[in-house]
């Protein structure tokens, strides 16, 4: 009850209202956003002058400012004429219930020692760090043990008992028997697992309906493990694929059937050939991408999401291959972004401390790896909205959620803007003010 009051009371100062409530009788209403400079997440440009119209939870007109003004006489106004205002950042790949894992330990340490109660507090308090830095959506990638818990965050946020982004959840993910942590020697012991572990074409089958049946709007599977790179000459990526090509089919399958799509951890060459094959909708990591694997990618439209952040965090820690990798990744995605593919901001936040890096820094290695700032804003806005099939998330456009972000100077000069937001709107409802 504490919790509840505290975020209701935040709202209320920052001026929120209307989404704690269902809606009242008569008009939604009406508020009038002036917006110096709009990126609106789709165009190549940005505008000036713009104003933004929001009636309810959605944007209603978006023109510039002195025609939307004319149908917005009695709308309450939020002056950003100074800003830039973007829409809402997408994150494509989060772990709303991990706090770190740069190590087998701090791993351990969360699914031995912790309840899946207390993993869920925090879980809470994560959904309203990603709201405030900026992500109004988040697809979060598994629960990393916590079971269906994403879901109860979820429910949480779209009843308005916690502040946070909308949620797509994919619940367990799962991985064959014994190649997931948590593994021991002590085999007297049975330890928590991971993920759900899924064994089998009917095995499969089962998992991907008991998931949905808990509320997964997404299927996640590890299709890989143990990573090398090949002896000289050969400097490809390798790994260590866990699925048979029945099962990982199986499982694609039975979640597309079922209206479901599949994101697939897939770090070696060998584990994104065998994601591929199975038919998997996005590719997480991806750090062994070769040229050929990125037209396949391109060729049958999946998404590429790379989370570079995490990279770098857990690249020292880790040590071994997980240094090169990083730098095997930059190369492989510089060549993506020539050729095309669709590459979707995505993190591994949880992956990494949610307390300790803000989201938006992954704006910057897009940058940093041959993304024009406006690519990089798009894989976090409109090209995750996408992937994620939505049409009213990832811009600002009439009919679109009023989900939208603003930063006091011009993130197509300085990318760095994006990990700086001043003022965070979800569904018309204001949670950062400048
Ligand atoms: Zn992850």
């Amino acid at each position: 009850m504490r919790y509840l009051s505290v975020s209701l009371v935040t709202l209320a100062v920052t001026g929120a209202a209307g989404a704690q409530t269902p809606p009242a009788a008569g008009p939604a209403p009406l508020i009038l956003v002036k917006a110096g400079r709009l990126i609106d997440g789709r165009a190549d440009a940005p505008q000036s002058g713009v104003g933004i119209l929001v009636e309810g939870d959605r944007v209603k007109a978006v023109g510039p400012l002195a025609q939307i003004q004319g149908q917005a006489k009695a709308a309450r106004v939020i002056d950003l004429s100074q800003m830039t205002v973007l829409p809402g950042f997408i994150d494509a790949h989060t772990h709303l219930l991990l706090q770190g894992d740069p190590t087998a330990a701090s791993y351990n340490e969360q699914l031995l020692y912790e309840s899946t109660a207390y993993r869920a507090i925090l879980a809470a308090r994560n959904a309203k760090i990603a709201l405030d830095h900026g992500f109004t959506t988040i697809r979060d990638l598994e629960t990393e043990g916590a079971m269906y818990a994403d879901v109860d965050v979820k429910r949480a946020v779209d009843r308005g008992e916690i502040p946070g982004p909308r949620i797509f959840a994919s619940t367990r993910a799962m991985a064959p028997t014994g190649m997931y942590p948590i593994v021991s020697d002590n085999w007297e012991l049975e330890l928590p697992h991971g993920v759900q572990p899924v064994d089998g074409v009917e095995g499969a089958r089962l998992a991907v309906r008991e998931q949905v049946a808990h509320g997964a709007d997404w299927i996640k599977f590890y299709s890989d493990r143990r990573y090398y790179f090949g002896a000289a000459p050969d400097s490809v990526l390798h790994s260590w694929v866990n699925f048979t090509d029945d099962e990982a089919r199986a499982i694609v399958d039975e979640a597309h059937r079922l209206g479901r799509k599949v994101a697939a951890h897939a770090i070696g060459s060998d584990g994104i050939a065998a994601a591929l094959r199975a038919g998997v909708n996005s590719i997480e990591h991806g750090d062994g991408m070769t040229d050929s694997l990125a037209d396949v990618l391109l060729a049958r439209g999946v998404y590429w999401v790379p989370t570079v952040t995490v990279a770098y965090y857990v690249a020292g820690p880790r040590a071994g291959v997980w240094g090169p990798m990083v730098e095997h990744q930059r190369r492989a995605l510089a060549r993506a972004v020539k050729k095309g593919v669709r590459i979707v901001l995505g993190t591994d936040v949880g992956g990494f401390p949610w307390t300790e890096l803000n989201q938006a820094k992954e704006f910057e290695y897009y940058v940093q790896y041959g993304m024009t700032p406006m690519q990089a804003i798009k894989s976090g806005t409109s090209l995750a909205a996408e992937l994620l099939g939505q049409r009213d998330v990832g811009m600002v456009a009439p009919g679109a959620y009023a989900d939208l972000v603003a930063v006091a100077g011009d993130p197509l000069k300085d990318i760095t803007e994006l990990t700086r937001v001043r003022f965070v709107m979800k569904g018309g409802v204001t949670y950062v003010s400048p």
